[in-house]
């Protein structure tokens, strides 16, 4: 009866507290500090400070003026209310805190085959901002009451979690034990607290986020592509439990997507007369420089039909054979099914050709070669390894490896 009593108190100040909001928000507009959602902001600058100061924080200044700009290009006059941050995290993810804050994983821009494509996820992150869908949120969970009790849940969730790192049986535990290994427990609790958003809300920022897509001469076309590719992502997975949940076992489940989503941006894809640039080289040479590093990074989550997807999509340019060639001679190596090495090692093969080529193909071609008993072959790999890495850690590997091929070892 107490109890009760207590929860309708809580339930009527909850539902008292705060005005209304203008939708969309005044440019530059910052809470007075007696509003609830100067509490909020409070919580998002806490987040931030984590995100800046996070290993997984990519500082790139070339890369961060990319994504900016295309932030500015889509937030349009919200340039200067919003802050992004590439977290280098092999999960496709975006996030928009309350305060302007916001963050695009790697996964993200990885999967992304164009410049449009990221403009329609950060165009949609910034509806969320704009139409000031984290303040509805957090009204949303008071009136529920339930919201301190979500938040010390939510931390101690993740510090269970954290504790049993067993190894991954599918991919979502895989992306939840990645989660839990880069994530500090608390930093997580107010993530996942900040960027749950309504259905509804969802629905408005893809609309809203199209429009702003359109409005800045993209493609139209890119925002339902990027979540068929989403789509068609899960459904390549290794892990039966991925496929059966589709693109919803995103980590956060933020922004949980269906094929309904993609088949409304096409309705309004039809609907648009506006054509528009997707600017897929402007992409591809923005990520080029981390595109080694977010592939060796994709294969952590060894979810190698997953990495394969993302490995085709992006080839289908004939850009990078090099390096798209060695990973996926890596992706087929560690699978280990049946006929994977002979795939991995035409795949080093074709990488080895291309003048991006990774030098360490030349190693695993080399490997692989002593293998097959191809030993005329592996020497030469071997060689051209120490020719094109001469300050290589492995060095003293690879030569000890020659001697042995030619017979000259010491016993
Ligand atoms: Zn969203």
């Amino acid at each position: 009866m107490r109890r009760r009593a207590f929860l309708a108190v809580l339930l009527a100040t909850s539902i008292a507290a705060g005005p209304a909001f203008p939708e969309p928000r005044p440019v530059g507009l910052r809470p007075s500090l007696t509003t609830d959602e100067a509490g909020l902001w409070d919580a998002s600058a806490k987040a931030e400070r984590g995100a800046r100061q996070s290993a997984d924080f990519n500082s790139d200044p070339e890369l961060t003026a990319y994504v900016r700009g295309v932030t500015c290009k889509v937030a349009a006059p919200y340039c200067d209310d919003i802050r992004v941050y590439v977290m280098d995290r092999p999960v496709s993810n975006a996030l928009m805190a309350p305060n302007g804050y916001s963050e695009v994983w790697s996964g993200l821009l990885l999967r992304s085959t164009s410049e449009a494509e990221l403009a329609f996820v950060l165009g949609h992150e910034a509806v969320h901002f704009i139409e000031n869908h984290s303040i509805e949120a957090w009204r949303a969970q008071k009136r529920r009451a339930n919201v301190m009790l979500a938040l010390s849940a939510g931390v101690a969730i993740s510090g269970a979690a954290a504790t049993a790192n067993a190894p991954a049986v599918d991919t979502a535990r895989s992306i939840q034990d990645l989660a839990n290994a880069v994530i500090d427990g608390v930093y997580l609790a107010y993530v996942t607290s900040l960027f749950a958003f309504s259905r509804g809300n969802e629905t408005e920022a893809d609309r809203l986020g199209f429009e702003r897509l359109v409005a800045a001469g993209y493609a139209p076309g890119a925002a339902a592509t990027m979540w068929r590719n989403q789509i068609a992502e899960a459904a390549a997975s290794d892990f039966p439990r991925v496929r059966s949940r589709g693109a919803r076992a995103n980590i956060f489940n933020t922004h949980p997507i269906g094929s309904d989503r993609a088949a409304a941006l096409e309705d309004l894809t039809a609907k648009t007369d506006r054509t528009g640039d997707p600017g897929r080289e402007r992409h591809r040479a923005a990520i080029r420089p981390h595109l080694a590093d977010w592939l060796k990074d994709d294969l952590t989550r060894r979810d190698f039909g997953q990495t394969l997807h993302i490995i085709d999509r992006l080839a289908a340019t004939g850009d990078d054979p090099g390096v798209l060639g060695f990973y996926r001679g890596e992706t087929y190596r560690r699978r280990r099914k049946a006929g994977d090495q002979e795939k991995a090692l035409a795949a080093y093969l074709a990488a080895s050709r291309a003048s991006d080529a990774p030098v360490a193909v030349w190693r695993e071609l080399g490997d692989m070669q002593v293998k097959t008993g191809a030993t005329g072959n592996a020497r030469v790999a071997y060689e051209t390894y120490l020719v094109n890495a001469p300050d290589a850690q492995d060095r003293w590997i690879v030569e000890a490896s020659l001697k042995t091929l030619t017979g000259t070892s010491r016993p």
